[in-house]
């Protein structure tokens, strides 16, 4: 059976990347699969939160799933560290994990910066706590953007070592050979990786310093017109083929972007556009972001400010979630040769 798992981190500065590369897709997905949706504030804090804001972040997200299309009903949208089996089977997955496999991964040089000395245990760490949150529900599909392809694939290894290493105990306790799935993920479409406005080699980001590097989900239609009108681009006008684009990442990026708001391919976009110079194109994708992300923006700054009815809504898919987390738990502490209460 497919199970849908994916996450956002309330770090601030929710952009057209996540929404993009994420949430929007997790609104697609729930017409087909059961999904869960996790606000990862454990993974939050492996760079230092201001508390408050962490809070007020933590139900911004919540809002733009929401605000997105994500049903609560249907979905489950809750925050990590209400499910304390994230925590707990990070653990198990930690003595799983091989120290060689965490150091190649990318995100964590990036994050740490120079001074690695200085970094954070949970930032390293954070890739095995991911797998953890996948894997507590045994899921079988993460919609994610490109830039966590690495962290799935250590996902898919951990998966796998784990049901090697305990294949005898696994069958023992009347498990299937596959008790972790063989997570797959789904990274795709004209937007899985949107870049930054101001560099086309930079993945639009929340931390950037730069706020024109980023459109904001909760950016108004003035601001959204001037970002991408001040966007970066070369000057050449539009190819009218997608080969044209290569070599030109900033004109990708916003053929992209273009694409994936219309729900359309680049190809179509150049069909359409090949020729035009930028100043024409920004108009028409200035249109079509306002038009798309003017309502969510909207919608959820009136759903934040009610924050007790989106605890409510993280409440009960806490619980929900909890009850699907709460068997794998007694498995894995069964076949690993915990001792453990009836
Ligand atoms: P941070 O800088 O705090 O890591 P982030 O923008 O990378 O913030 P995350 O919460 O780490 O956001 O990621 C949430 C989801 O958004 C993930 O699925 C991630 O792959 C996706 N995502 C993040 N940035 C982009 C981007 N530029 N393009 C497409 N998808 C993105
Ligand atoms: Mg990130």
């Amino acid at each position: 059976k497919e199970l849908v798992f994916s996450g956002v981190q309330p770090t601030g500065n929710l952009h057209l990347g996540n929404y993009l590369g994420a949430i929007k897709r997790f609104v697609e997905m729930q017409a087909r699969s059961e999904c869960l949706y996790c606000v990862v504030d454990l993974h939050a804090i492996t760079l230092w939160q201001n508390p408050a804001e962490l809070k007020s972040q933590i139900r911004e997200v919540t809002a733009a799933f929401l605000a997105a299309g994500i049903d609560p009903k249907r979905s489950i949208v809750f925050n990590q560290s209400q499910v304390h089996q994230h925590a707990e089977l990070a653990w198990v997955l930690n003595c799983v994990a091989r120290l060689g496999w965490l150091n190649r991964m990318t995100q964590f040089k990036d994050k740490a910066g120079k001074d690695r000395e200085n970094a954070s245990v949970g930032l390293y760490d954070y890739p095995v706590l991911m797998a953890a949150d996948i894997l507590a529900y045994r899921a079988t599909h993460v919609p994610v953007g490109e830039d966590q392809k690495q962290h799935l694939e250590l996902t898919r290894d951990i998966a796998q070592k784990f049901n090697n290493d305990f294949a005898e105990s696994i069958a023992a306790h009347g498990h299937g050979e596959g008790f972790f799935p063989i997570t797959e993920p789904l990274i795709g479409g004209p937007a899985a990786r949107v870049m930054s406005l101001r560099d086309g080699t930079k993945k639009m980001s929340k931390s950037d310093p730069s706020d024109n590097s980023r459109i904001n989900l909760t950016d108004d239609a003035d601001a959204i017109a001037q970002k991408v009108r001040k966007a970066k681009t070369d000057p050449d006008a539009l190819p009218s083929e997608v080969a044209g684009l290569a070599g030109r990442p900033e004109a990708d990026n916003l053929v992209g972007i273009f694409a994936a708001l219309k729900g359309a391919t680049r190809e179509a976009v150049l069909a359409e556009f090949g020729g035009a110079q930028f100043s024409a194109f920004k108009g028409a994708l200035v249109e079509l972001a306002v038009e798309s992300l003017a309502p969510l923006g909207a919608e959820m700054k009136r759903l934040v400010a009610d924050p007790a009815q989106i605890d409510a809504v993280l409440a009960d898919g806490a619980e929900r979630a909890a009850a699907l987390a709460a068997p794998t738990l007694d498995a894995v502490k069964d076949i690993v040769g915990f001792v453990r209460r009836g």
